[in-house]
């Protein structure tokens, strides 16, 4: 039995506008991609910080204490221990009976917010006029 081979391959011009369009997709791909994991990182981290809003609120009607900053480190290594609350290592407080990430959430004349507000631009939706 014989093998034909076929003697015409890809030209060196088609190699190239393959590379070529690879690189144009990965430039438009990867920036993107960035920025999905950084909001993603951002989303835990707030939604950890509201957890932890209401825990440590509990936990402190629970044991009839006020706030101050050993109580809270005690929750948060009782609680938490070695894991981590902010997927980027930010610093984590309590003040006002709302819990801040010194990287994620956002500061206003009022404090610090925690960006569950003011999502009209990120959802598409129409802009307030
Ligand atoms: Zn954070």
């Amino acid at each position: 039995m014989k093998i034909k081979y076929s003697e015409q391959g890809f030209t060196l011009l088609e190699v190239m506008i393959v590379i070529a369009v690879l690189g144009i997709l990965s430039t438009i791909a990867y920036p993107s991609y960035t920025n999905i994991v950084a909001r993603s990182q951002e989303k835990v981290c707030i939604a950890n910080l509201s957890q932890i809003e209401r825990g440590y609120s509990a936990y402190l009607v629970l044991n009839n204490k006020e706030h101050n900053l050993i109580f809270f480190e005690l929750y948060l290594q009782e609680e938490y221990g070695n894991r981590k609350i902010c997927p980027n290592n930010g610093e984590i407080s309590y003040e006002k009976g709302k819990v801040y990430c010194n990287l994620h959430s956002m500061l206003d004349d009022d404090g610090p917010d925690n960006g569950e507000e003011d999502d009209d631009e990120d959802n598409g939706g129409v802009p307030f006029i």
